[in-house]
């Protein structure tokens, strides 16, 4: 059956992903053809369907930075107070590639058993140290690996052992300037020349401002799809509450260069929602503001006619969220897209379709049922990027990922998202857990995105666009899975 048909006979059921398959049609091109470019809000477009959710395990500026560079977008969450959240825009919008914008530092009255822990933790061998030990603060020096052994110098001063300025290669900001940009060719040419390990790059008062490492030059990788504005910075989105207080937040948030706004609150169907959204608009005409949660076509309208540039659908299906145990409502996340897709596609307004992504073919599926984008949280929170430890257990290693409704995260401010702070009782609607660990956003996302193309080219589909054209035309089939077809369609009957 076509799309409209198909619903209209599950008209009053909740169909979630794994209930429905997508029929393959005529293909006559490769998978290398398929293009997964899309637009995820009225004037915004990305190369890939991804978006990072706004949770304090998944994305702060380090996961936002390396998910543009891929081609995605990443939305901070807002479990911190309104400056420390533009502060990681802020790290977003600075990040030039190949420039370490965050170095570890230390400082020469720390020693060198603070080096050799950073050593251990984190595998970085050459440290800058600074006046202060802050990341940008005066440099003062370096110390290398080879400037220290821990047995023996256990407990001594750093600025005993560190490497003054006058010994270390240090390049100040105006030397490596090239054709009005900060470049990283001429970075390399002066590390060769000055045969270091490491170049400092300073400001004109002699501030640490970046750190170029021979290490991250050899390994440097272009990336041609990173997601740009048009100064050529990433692209960075930022959650905010729906509470007076998200003014002063936004305020902030634009200062330092937001480029997308995400109202979250796990019900967004709200009239203070319909009235910041509007407010919003009118003060920021040009910002992108992605309205939500909904899972109904009513509720998708009134955020469309208040201003919203895209709609973010899905309500207790994320992986960690208890929402529809405890509260009864929701509702499924396939019915949910579908139902707000086909009415946001008549304004030209995007859905991105937020949680319950748990493999490759519910991505597909979502786009399939007229997502622009998906929005994920437990399969970014499994990368080395997202906040939070690695932890090794039976031998496996793992992250830890909790939803922001969880005893943990309601603690730590995410009462917010539920209207949950005033409450002297409240329970939780998400869980704290952990997720298998998978390794770096740049191996893992392309994996992600290889799926997805070979998904869409089985459909018949060149682009997210010719995708949607034929969901709206009636040339995807869709067909709903028995019990029966699900098991036939997971492996099975190995030995
Ligand atoms: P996942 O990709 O892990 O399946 O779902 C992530 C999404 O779940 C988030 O983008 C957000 O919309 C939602 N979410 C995050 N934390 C919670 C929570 O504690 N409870 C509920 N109900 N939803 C959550």
């Amino acid at each position: 059956m076509d799309a409209a048909a198909f619903f209209s006979l599950f008209q009053g059921y909740s169909l979630a992903y794994d209930d429905l398959i997508l029929l393959p049609s005529y293909v006559d091109f490769g998978v290398g053809d398929v293009s997964l470019n899309t637009k995820v809000t009225r004037s915004l477009s990305l190369a890939l369907p991804f978006m990072s959710s706004p949770m304090d395990t998944v994305t702060e500026s380090k996961l936002a930075i390396a998910l543009a560079l891929e081609g995605g977008l990443g939305v901070i969450h807002y479990n911190f107070p309104p400056d420390r959240q533009a502060e990681e825009v802020a790290k977003v919008k600075r990040y030039k590639n190949g420039f370490i914008t965050e170095p570890y530092t230390l400082s020469p009255m720390q020693t060198i058993d603070d080096a050799a822990a950073l050593n251990e933790k984190h595998g970085y061998t050459t440290i800058p140290i600074t006046h202060d030990g802050s990341p940008h603060g005066q440099l003062v020096g370096l110390l290398t690996k080879f400037d220290y052994s821990h047995r023996l110098h256990k407990g001594r001063k750093i600025h005993e052992r560190m490497r003054a300025l006058g010994e270390i290669p240090v390049a100040r900001h105006d030397e490596l300037i090239e054709n009005n940009e900060l470049s990283l060719h001429l970075a390399n040419l002066m590390l060769l020349e000055k045969r270091g390990i490491v170049l400092p790059v300073i400001d004109a008062q002699g501030n640490l401002e970046y750190l170029v490492t021979r290490t991250d030059l050899e390994k440097r990788e272009a990336y041609p799809f990173a997601s740009l504005d048009a100064k050529k910075q990433l692209l960075v989105g930022a959650a905010v509450e729906t509470h007076p207080t998200a003014r002063e937040r936004i305020r902030k948030l634009v200062q330092a260069g937001v480029d997308v706004l995400v109202f979250d609150t796990s019900q967004g169907y709200s009239l203070f929602e319909l009235n910041l959204l509007q407010e919003t608009k009118e003060q920021y005409p040009h910002l992108q503001l992605v309205a939500g949660n909904v899972v109904t076509a009513e509720a998708a309208e009134k955020l469309i006619a208040a201003g919203a540039d895209a709609v973010r659908v899905g309500m207790g299906i994320g992986s960690i969220c208890t929402t529809q145990e405890v509260c009864a409502a929701g509702r499924g996340q396939a019915t949910a897209v579908y139902a707000c897709a086909a009415t946001s596609a008549q304004y030209g307004v995007p859905v991105i379709a937020d949680g319950g992504i748990s493999k490759i073919s519910h991505i597909t599926t979502a786009l399939g049922l007229g997502a622009a984008c998906v929005m994920m949280g437990s399969l970014f929170a499994c990368t080395d990027e997202a906040p939070g430890e690695m932890v090794l257990e039976d031998g496996v290693q793992l992250k830890k990922y909790r939803g922001m409704a969880s005893p943990e995260a309601l603690a730590a401010g995410g009462a917010k998202r539920y209207s949950l702070e005033k409450e002297r009782v409240r329970v939780p609607e998400g869980v704290a857990g952990k997720v298998l660990s998978r390794g770096s956003i740049h191996s893992w996302v392309p994996l992600l995105a290889a799926g997805v193309r070979q998904g869409l080219q089985k459909l018949g589909a060149r682009s997210v666009t010719t995708l949607q054209q034929a969901l709206t035309s009636g040339a995807i089939g869709i067909e709903r899975r028995s019990e029966g077809a699900k098991r036939e369609g997971g492996v099975h009957d190995l030995y």
